[in-house]
């Protein structure tokens, strides 16, 4: 579903992104671990296009993202464009950044409602089917603030699943919440990829890659070290780089 393409990315003088080529199957989960710095949040943001690229190319669903071809050449797209492929592709942040004045049941219709135009009975009954799906049917009318991190986070993940994504990512979802929250997290996104959903996972929570990746990817100074099934790199990497970061996170 997701072909990532010898992408390049710099912040100025500093090439954050060297040279990323990963393929992510339709239905499979990627996991993504590497130290603080490596690039990892900034690959998972080029591939909804909140990060301009300057070299390779991100496709999506056969489609490449952020940029259309004229000839020979390469423009950006514009932002309705932009925006039109983000659709598909949900977004979950370390910290849930849902919006305060809205219940969770609001927090969810939002985009249905606002950009994609649906009806809002039809968004409002898919809203109360999601909270469900994460566990949350009784707290549709609850704030933000009268939810705990990890309840918020499962309405985030919930409000991203509202507009269809093919595709989710996920920065470090679980790294911001008190360690009893955790694991209510991931056992809805380990529910998600059983259910088929194509993600990629920046996570440093070990046993979710090893019980629910299909791949892992270990990156290290904007390069990938190494990458395969969670079996080859989590209990025998063959790179230095690999077993010095396992060491320090197990
Ligand atoms: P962490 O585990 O700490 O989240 P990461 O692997 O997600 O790290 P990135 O956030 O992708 O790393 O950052 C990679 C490098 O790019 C870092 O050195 C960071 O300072 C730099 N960087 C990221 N975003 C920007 C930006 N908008 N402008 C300048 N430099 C940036
Ligand atoms: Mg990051």
């Amino acid at each position: 579903l997701v072909q990532i393409r010898r992408v390049r990315k710099s912040f100025g003088a500093h090439q954050v992104l060297r040279d990323i080529s990963l393929e992510v199957p339709a239905g499979s989960v990627t996991v993504l671990l590497g130290p603080s710095g490596s690039g990892k949040s900034t690959l998972l943001r080029c591939v909804n296009h909140l990060e301009t690229i300057d070299g390779g190319r991100i496709i999506v669903d056969g489609e490449l993202i952020g940029y259309r071809q004229a000839g020979a050449k390469t423009h950006e797209m514009t932002p309705r464009q932009i925006a039109r492929q983000r659709q598909d592709i949900g977004m979950v942040f370390q910290r849930f950044n849902l919006f305060p004045h809205m219940t969770a049941l609001e927090n969810i219709m939002e985009a249905p409602v606002g950009v994609a135009r649906r009806s809002r009975s039809v968004a409002k009954s898919r809203a109360l089917e999601l909270l469900d799906r994460v566990g949350l049917a009784d707290f549709a009318a609850h704030y933000p603030a009268q939810l705990s991190g990890g309840q918020q986070q499962r309405v985030a993940i919930a409000r991203a699943l509202a507009m269809d994504p093919k595709l989710m990512l996920f920065d470090e979802p679980t790294s911001a919440l008190d360690p009893e929250l955790v694991g209510d997290v991931l056992d809805v996104m380990r529910e998600l990829a059983r259910d088929g959903m194509t993600m990629i996972v920046v996570t440093h929570e070990i046993g979710f890659a090893r019980g629910v990746a299909d791949q892992v990817v270990f990156m290290d100074g904007g390069v990938v070290v190494e990458a395969g099934a969670p079996s080859e790199v989590l209990d025998a990497p063959q790179r230095q780089r690999t077993r010095n970061f396992l060491d320090s996170v197990k």
